[in-house]
Order: structure tokens, then sequence, then C-alpha cells
């Protein structure tokens, strides 16, 4: 590829939710598309949230109001594009005695988000007495309790697949899509963007590419990448560091996800049933250190610990009961003063005219408004290039794996030695593409095999993600498309026989799959805390 080529209409850069919603509805419009991410897809913000499809029922306390209206608008939608990834949850918030928001308040909240959400398609929210909690939840702690509030959201268990199906139907609809490409130049020409500099970082390769305009959608990057403009730009992003830690089931753990107050600072926090497993989280504290090298504190991961100790008594859990931990930054907007959880959560989609035509940086933005934001950014898109474009039709667009899902499902069942367990696991990650994923098997027997003990995982799975879904490293396949690198274990006893498959699919000599077996340790290790 080299500046010669014909110029896309947009580039994107950073292949998150952000960028990969806007690549495909630009995608989807007809216009011509190019996506460079530096690393994998979603390997950056998006991985690391509480993967929750959610109005934000927070940001009522200050006044969001739009934002919790086109969230909980959003959440509907999701639910019927994405119906294989984004489910229901049942949240109860527990209010003790000594809480900062008592029962009238989050009554009102409650009352607000239930009319809040037109059409809504999950039940409104209930209130419990405090035995009817305890009753519900024997594991609670019932000092102090007054009262329980219990309403419903929508979680995405993984946001890496939400990320990828969306990239999957830009590649359908005409984009192309560059990972491993670290944007390092972009260029200027009277004026106006011409054209953008990236590295292959796998095969060390420079090239060049012309687009008419650049979509900064680079997540916590943002200002990094409007930096190789060479041009003087305000700062943009001032992103607040966020970490979870991932726990085994422990002793009086909740059936629901909690929300629940923390008693040393009164912000409210998640522990929520996820994978088989409890993720907790978060924090919000002010971040300005590397972007790429960001871990759970001590003081983090200590907070979360005794906090969820403290509403779940019998639990007392340790650090040595952490399956593993993620940490990142919010890409939220640059804001000197004030309080972290004050800063607005909604998006702003920013153009750097004085830098450049053509070029355009999103900031902020939440999982769950991704396609919203995308809406909006490829309308302005269309402005900048002065060209009419077809409305969005994203609103309606099946992701791809949304289709065929009951099929999938019989042709699932039907499948020799694929367990119950494993129709669920398949269904939940690849959906109606399951029916691909067997008919690979179909074609190569020698693919039909389950590779674990439970029989849950098809070695055609490694083969697929490989021909179909962009998968580059073994970390890819194991953290990122297969998911198997969420596990309690994050997988660890399937490394060796999903290299083998990966190293005979890729053509590796012995040298590179004991690289990337090394690499792919590497990085597991490195979330354990
Ligand atoms: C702790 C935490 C919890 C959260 N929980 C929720 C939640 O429950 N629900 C919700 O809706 N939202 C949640 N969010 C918000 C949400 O996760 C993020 O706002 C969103 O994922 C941002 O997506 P993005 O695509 O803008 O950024 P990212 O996902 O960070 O993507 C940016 C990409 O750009 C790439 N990039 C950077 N520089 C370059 C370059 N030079 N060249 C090429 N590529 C580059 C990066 O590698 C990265 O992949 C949470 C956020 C945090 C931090």
């Amino acid at each position: 590829m080299s500046s010669q080529s014909a110029p896309f209409d947009v580039a994107v850069i950073g292949a998150g939710v952000n960028g990969a919603g806007i690549a495909f509805d630009a995608a989807l419009r007809g216009l011509r598309v190019v996506v460079l991410e530096q690393n994998d897809i979603c390997s950056g913000t998006s991985a690391i949230s509480s993967r929750l499809i959610h109005g934000g029922l927070r940001y009522l306390e200050y006044g969001e109001i739009p934002l919790v209206f086109e969230s909980l608008r959003e959440r509907i939608l999701l639910r019927r594009i994405a119906a294989h990834l984004v489910k229901p949850i049942r949240i109860c918030i527990p209010i003790y005695e000594s809480a900062r928001r008592g029962p009238l308040l989050i009554r009102l909240g409650m009352i607000a988000y239930d009319l809040l959400s037109v059409r809504k398609t999950v039940p409104v929210h209930d209130m419990l007495s405090r035995d009817e909690a305890i009753e519900a939840e024997p594991g609670l702690a019932a000092e102090g309790l007054r009262s329980e509030a219990r309403y419903y959201d929508a979680q995405v268990t993984f946001a890496e697949r939400l990320v990828l199906e969306n990239l999957l139907a830009a590649r359908s609809a005409g984009a192309e899509v560059h990972t491993y490409s670290s944007v390092t130049k972009i260029n200027i020409e009277r004026g106006a963007v011409s054209t953008l500099e990236f590295k292959d970082n796998i095969t060390g390769e420079q090239k060049t590419i012309a687009a008419s305009v650049v979509v900064n959608a680079a997540g916590p990057w943002v200002d990094q990448v409007l930096a190789t403009t060479a041009r003087v730009s305000p700062r943009l992003i001032g992103g607040t560091k966020g970490s979870h830690i991932v726990v085994g089931p422990f002793k009086g753990a909740p059936k629901d996800a909690f929300y629940v107050e923390a008693a040393a600072d009164g912000r409210p926090f998640f522990i929520i049933p996820w994978n088989d497993q409890y993720l907790i989280g978060t924090t919000d504290i002010r971040y300005s250190g590397d972007l790429n090298e960001i871990r759970a504190s001590r003081e983090e991961v200590d907070y979360l610990l005794s906090e969820t100790n403290r509403v779940f008594p019998a639990a007392q859990l340790g650090r040595e009961d952490i399956n593993y931990a993620y940490a990142g930054v919010r890409p939220l907007p640059h804001r000197q003063k004030g309080p972290e959880s004050s800063i607005t959560r909604r998006h702003i989609i920013r153009r750097n005219r004085k830098i450049a035509r053509g070029l355009i940086s999103i900031i902020g933005g939440k999982l769950t408004t991704y396609r919203s934001l995308a809406e909006q950014t490829v309308d302005r898109v269309g402005k900048t290039l002065g060209r009419r474009l077809p409305d969005c039709r994203t609103r309606d667009a099946l992701l791809p794996g949304a289709y065929r899902l009951d099929e999938a499902r019989t042709v699932l069942e039907s499948l020799q030695g694929l367990s119950t367990k494993g129709v669920q696991r398949l269904l939940s990650i690849y959906g109606g593409r399951s029916i691909d994923i067997v008919e690979l098997t179909q074609s190569e027997p020698s693919l039909g095999k389950a590779i674990d003990a439970g029989e849950t995982i098809l070695a055609a799975e490694v083969v697929f993600v490989i021909r179909e879904e962009m998968a580059r490293t073994l970390a890819d396949i194991v953290h990122r498309r297969l998911m198997i690198g969420l596990a309690a274990d994050q997988g660890r006893a399937l490394y060796e026989i999903v290299a083998a498959i990966a190293a005979a699919e890729f053509a590796w000599s012995d040298e590179d799959r004991r690289e990337q077996l090394e690499s792919l340790r590497y990085y597991s290790a490195s979330l354990r805390v």
C-alpha cells in the first residue's frame, strides 16, 4: 500500500469499540474505509470496562439526563442487534443506615431510570424491605441494612467480541482493517489531512495511505495521535484510571449483581457475576502516567477487597483469591479541577480544524453508546467530505453473530463430542456464526475434536479465528477470540495445544511457536496480582 493508491474516504485510527462502530457505520453508508490499530482489536480501554450496557444510574446524580436517555435507548438496540452478546442483568442496591444516598433518593433515581427507558425490554425496578433483601441474598451484611432497590440493565460478557463483530461487519461492507499497525504520522498538505504513515508492528514494514478524513478514535491515546501532526494542540484527554479484580465464587456470594456504596469514599462500585466468576470494580483516579503500562495498584486492590468483604462478610477475600486484575484509563475530557466522578461521561466529537481540515477526534464515549457515537461521527464525516451520505442503518443492522441463532443451537446440539456447556459457550461467543465453525469441522474432520476435558472448546475454533477473525498472535486467539484467557486459570492448561494448532495454520517455525508462547505467558502473568 502506498500514497499512490486511491485515497480512502476515511481512515479510522483505533479499533476499540468507537473506532469499530465508526468503521461499520461508514462502510455501510458506502464510504471507502480503512482502520489502523496499533495492537489487536479491542486491546485498549474497551477490554477493561465493567462490561455493562447500562444507562448509568450514577450519571443522574450529575444531571446527565440526555446521556442516560441515549444510553437506555442504545441498551434496547444492542439487545436486538447483538442478542447473542448482550444479556439482561439484575442489579441490587443495598441501602444502609450510614449511606450517603438514602432510600428516597435511590427510589427517585429508580423511577427516573424507568421513565427514561422508553419501550424498555427489561422489567421495571422494585424495592425490597430489609428482611426480603436478606432472604433473597443471605450472604449480604445485615447490620444497618434498611432496604434494597433492584433494577435491570444489560451485560456484555465479552466486549472483545462486540468490537470484533463490528469490524467483521465493516469488512463485509468493504472496509480494510489493519491490526498491529501504529500510526506514526499524520501528514497535512495545504491545511488538510493528506496521508497517514504507519508501521506494521509484526513485519516492521513502514507504509503510507491517503485519506480525505481521519477519525482519531484512539481512546486515551488521542493526544498522542494528535502529536504526530507536529502541530500544537490543546490537551483533549484527562483520563481517570479504573481497575477491576476478578475472583472465583466465594462464600456468601450473591446470585445477582450488586451496586454498593463504598464505605471508604462513598463511591458506588459493582460486584458482578461474570463469566463463572465475579468482576469487582471499579476505582476512579486521575492518571497521567504511561498508557501502555497500567496495572491495578496495591491500594486499589485492597480497597476493592475490603469493600467486598464488608458487604459480604463471609467472603473473607484476600489477594490470594484474585484470579487476575485489569486496569485502564477512561478517555474523558481534560479538566483540571473537581472530583473525578463528576467529569462528564458524555462523548465529544471534536473537529480539529486548527490543526487540519478533515481531522476529527473522539473524546470519551461509553461501550453502551458506541453505535450512536458512530452515527453522529459519520454524519460529521459526510459534512466534512461535502457529500450527502445515505441515512445511518446500524440501528437495524444485526451484527454477524446475531443471525441464525436458533439454527446454530440445533446444529451445535447435534454435534458429537461437544458438551451442553460447550454448546452454550459457542453460542455466547460466536452466536449464529458457530454454524461456520461446524462446517469447518465437516471439511476438516480432525478439527472436530474438543481440546479440553469438559468438551467445551473445538480445535476448529483456533483455525476459524485465524482465517476469519483477523487473529495474528497466540494472545489474540486465547484472550480476545476464544475468550479462554478470561477463565479463572486464564486457560493456561490449553496454551500448548492451541499453539500447536495455530503453528500449523500460520506455518510457524518451532522458534516462532516458542516466542508466541512466551509472549502469551508474559501477557497472562502481567494480569495477575
Ligand atoms: C474502568 C472502566 C470501566 C468502564 N465500564 C464501562 C461500562 O461498564 N459500560 C460502558 O458502557 N462503558 C464503560 N467504560 C467506558 C468505555 O469502556 C470506554 O469509554 C470505551 O471503551 C472507549 O473506547 P474507545 O474505542 O474510544 O477507546 P479504546 O478501546 O481504548 O480504543 C482505542 C484504540 O486506539 C488504539 N491506538 C492508540 N494509538 C494508536 C496509534 N497511534 N495507531 C493505531 N492505533 C492506536 C489503541 O491501541 C486502542 O485499541 C469503562 C471504562 C473504564 C476505564
